[in-house]
Formats: structure tokens, C-alpha cells, sequence
């Protein structure tokens, strides 16, 4: 069934600043960047090193706005091209994982599973169009995938990321066929989702290697993935939809487990910003408005700018092993969504969703 996506965000002010160059694609003025990265030489032969496969990385990187943004691309075999050149990268991490900041150092490829518990195989849960995202991605080509990085006690997908749902193990091959489903079906863009979608990194640029339709990339994420993750998405993501969880490490190690999360979290919304546009969700937590909401909100004012989109989200419930962490036994009260509107007001952001 086809679904049809609301014209009116052409026309918001607030989506104009945030994703101009989404709205083009959307609209058909440009491509996505995988779509040109299939098309720009990348020199490289498959007996390089990893070094050296990285320092020609680095060289295309570092002209990406000029050769790549402006959609100069130039037709190339595909083999030779930059989003080979990724996968490549990509296929020599899973021998020895470093996708996210975990650093298992794992071999995936021999079906080892690290903290993750990913294998060398999307385990798909469910794809849809999904009609509950934010206004400007929907219908959203929406895919679940099982497993995840970082463990929050409270987690609403916790079937998903926990494994609960072992879910139906395919390939890269057949993920391009559910994409150009999707597509088909009326989506507007590819939400690469999970569990989390950093275990898969691999495989997700295999797959848009491999699909026939052109799509805009959604790359939704806790944020704790690795800066050679970070590097291997620049220039392939289109949309960066991030989670910024904790305003602080104490908390996220408390609540997801997740040991430097805040500087993490930090470097990756930078490079989404450099390589990318951004959109960020900040779910409130009860009793965390002034160690995470605010300095959460006015980091990204200082570092990001004021007309940087944000989601603030209010429909924390308490799911999973929630009860183990006292205040997150309950939901949000009133007091606590009105505070965390007021310090979202009082940083002076500009463009809540
Ligand atoms: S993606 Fe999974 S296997 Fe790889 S480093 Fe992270 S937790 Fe470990």
C-alpha cells in the first residue's frame, strides 16, 4: 500500500535550516551519497594494508566537500569506487571488531560474537514504512535489526536488542531487496535502525552497494559507535539521527552501561555535523533534568547551534529492568516535562521538532 509523505515540510522553516540538502534529495535535485560514492574512483587494490587503505580514505575525505557534496561524481567501476573503498575497510574491521566503542576485537567473520551478539548476518527483525517518526522522514523505510552496543536497563526495544527476538538471519543481497520494497511501498527515505544499526556497518554499506533505488540514508543510532565508524559513515549517511542519552558518564554507566559515553556521544554529533545533517532525539528521563537534560541542551546550543533540530521526548515508561534504578520506576511528571521545556527554551534552542 502506498503511503504519501506531507508536502508541508518543504515549506517549515525549522526542517529548511536543519536538512536542506535531505529536501533536495527528497526533491530530486541531488543524490544520496552512496549513490555518488559508487560513482567516484577510490585507487585502491585489495592487497593494500588497513593503514594504507585508511590514508587513501582519509585523502578522499579530506576534498569530500568539494568532489562529492556538489554531486560531482564521475562514472567508475564500481570496484574501484569510494564506496568500495568503505567496504573494503569495513570487511577488514569485522576480522577484528571496532565498530563501536566496545573495541571487542572480535573475528565476526568467523561468526564470533562479541557484546553486540551481532554475527556476520543481519538478524532482521521486522521492516516497515513507519508512520511514528518525526514529520520530515515519513513514510520512513524503517528496518529493525537484533542486537546493540550499550544495554539500557529501561529499554523500550529490549526484545530487539536483547535478543529475546532472535529475529531471521539474512545477507546483504537480501536486504537490497527489502530496501527497494520499501521503497516501492512508498518510502522516502532508508532508516537503518536496531537494536542498533553500528554492529551492521559492514553490511549496511554492502547493501546500498547492492540496491537498485535511490534513497536518502537515515543512520539511527545511540551514538556509541567508534571514530573509525564515524569515518567510514561520513560521506555514506545523508541524515544522522541521533540519540544524545546522558549529559554526563556516571549516568550512562549507571543506566546503559556505556563507559565514556559522554565524549563519545560528543565527537560523533561533531562529525555528523561536518559530513552530514543532524537531527537529534533527547529522551527525558525522571530526575535527569539538570544532570542530563540541560547540559545536554546547551552543548549542542555551544557546539552545534541554536537552529540545530532537536526531539525532545516525553514518553519515557518504564520497560525491562527498569525497577533495578530507582527513579526510573516512573513515569515523567508534569514538573519535569514543563523544566526540561523551559531549559530548552532558556539555552535558546530554535527548532524543536
Ligand atoms: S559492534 Fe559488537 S562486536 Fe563489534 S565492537 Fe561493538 S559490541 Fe563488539
Amino acid at each position: 500500500m502506498w503511503r504519501i509523505f506531507n508536502e508541508n515540510i518543504f515549506n517549515n522553516i525549522g526542517i529548511k535550516r536543519a536538512l536542506p540538502r535531505y529536501l533536495d534529495v527528497l526533491k530530486g535535485n541531488k543524490l544520496p551519497y552512496y549513490v555518488l560514492d559508487r560513482n567516484y574512483l577510490a585507487n585502491f587494490s585489495y592487497e593494500m594494508s588497513i593503514e594504507d587503505l585508511w590514508d587513501l580514505h582519509e585523502e578522499i575525505l579530506d576534498n569530500y566537500n568539494e568532489i562529492i557534496k556538489e554531486n560531482i561524481g564521475m562514472k567508475t567501476d564500481f570496484n574501484f569506487s569510494f564506496l568500495s573503498l568503505k567496504i573494503e575497510i569495513a570487511k577488514r574491521i569485522m576480522e577484528s571488531c571496532i565498530f563501536c566503542e566496545r573495541r571487542c576485537k572480535i573475528n565476526r567473520l568467523e561468526s564470533k560474537k562479541g557484546y553486540c551478539g551481532c554475527g556476520n548476518n543481519f538478524s532482521l527483525s521486522n521492516a516497515f514504512p513507519h508512520m511514528g517518526e518525526e514529520p520530515e522522514l515519513i513514510p520512513s523505510g524503517t528496518v529493525f535489526t537484533c542486537g546493540c552496543t550499550i544495554r539500557c536497563l529501561h529499554c523500550q526495544n529490549y526484545e530487539i536488542s536483547q535478543w529475546y527476538d532472535k529475529g531471521i538471519e539474512i545477507n546483504s543481497s537480501q536486504m537490497a531487496k527489502i530496501v527497494l520494497n520499501l521503497k516501492e511501498n512508498g518510502c522516502i527515505n532508508i532508516n537503518m535502525v536496531g537494536g542498533e544499526p553500528t554492529p551492521n556497518t559492514y553490511l549496511w554499506l554492502k547493501t546500498m552497494g547492492e540496491t537498485s533505488c535511490i534513497l536518502p540514508t537515515i543512520w539511527n543510532s545511540n551514538s556509541y559507535y567508534s571514530i573509525e565508524t564515524s569515518k567510514l559513515l561520513a560521506g555514506f549517511i545523508d541524515v544522522y539521527l541521533l540519540d544524545f542519552k546522558y549529559g554526563n558518564n556516571d549516568c550512562a554507566l549507571k543506566i546503559s552501561g556505556a563507559e565514556n559515553y559522554f565524549e563519545v556521544c560528543k565527537r560523533n554529533h561533531l562529525m555528523a555535523k561536518e559530513y552530514g545533517e543532524l537531527l537529534i532525539r533527547v529522551l527525558v528521563l525522571p530526575g535527569h533534568n539538570e544532570c542530563c537534560t540541560r547540559p545536554i541542551l546547551e552543548w549542542i546550543v555551544e557546539n552545534l547551534g541554536e537552529w540545530t533540530r532537536v526531539n525532545l521526548l516525553f514518553q519515557y515508561r518504564p520497560e525491562w529492568r527498569a525497577s533495578e534504578i530507582n527513579e526510573l520506576k516512573r513515569r515523567l511528571n508534569s514538573n519535569e516535562i514543563a523544566e526540561a521545556i523551559k531549559i530548552a527554551k532558556d539555552v535558546g534552542l530554535k527548532n524543536l521538532v
